[in-house]
């Protein structure tokens, strides 16, 4: 019966639904406001949690993802860097100024250190090292020679 009334009046319901919205915008706004405000501390807590207690399956997750769309995934990102190369440009230059010495090391470790042809990863001593690793950015020249993957993980522990 609810349900043939509200089908048979929908658009009156509608109707009436937005004039409420639009009389009464203001105070539901508040409202929402400051309930969000009066969460605000157990909101955040619990979405770091849940995002804490689903990290691990996030990651299978998306590396499995990833490793099944990986041309696809490239393919994307290549096209809308072309499009939106400002964009690009600029998110790279706000990374440089918020990481200056990241930066700074990176330039000064890829200037003064040459990675020796036919060296080894020196974490997981397998792969080819491709990558210079610093575990302290205020010391740019002391580098650990490592593969990409294993420069990946590293970064992701520290971050
Ligand atoms: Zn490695």
């Amino acid at each position: 019966m609810v349900n043939n009334y509200y089908l048979m009046n929908k658009e009156k319901c509608k109707q009436k639904m937005r004039e409420y919205y639009q009389n009464n915008k203001k105070k539901i706004k508040e409202g929402a406001q400051k309930y969000y405000n009066e969460n605000k501390e157990e909101q955040k807590l619990n979405q770091k949690n849940n995002y804490k207690a689903n990290q691990k399956s996030r990651i299978v997750k998306q590396r499995k993802y990833y490793s099944e769309n990986r041309e696809k995934i490239l393919s994307k990102i290549s096209d809308d860097m072309k499009n939106n190369r400002d964009k690009y440009n600029k998110k790279t230059r706000d990374y440089a100024k918020r990481n200056p010495e990241k930066i700074r090391a990176r330039f000064l470790a890829k200037k003064h250190i040459k990675i020796p042809e036919g060296q080894i990863c020196q974490i997981c001593n397998k792969s080819p090292a491709t990558d210079r690793e610093h575990r302290d950015y205020n010391k740019p020249l002391d580098v650990k020679l490592t593969c990409h993957k294993c420069n990946c993980k590293f970064e992701r522990l520290i971050q």
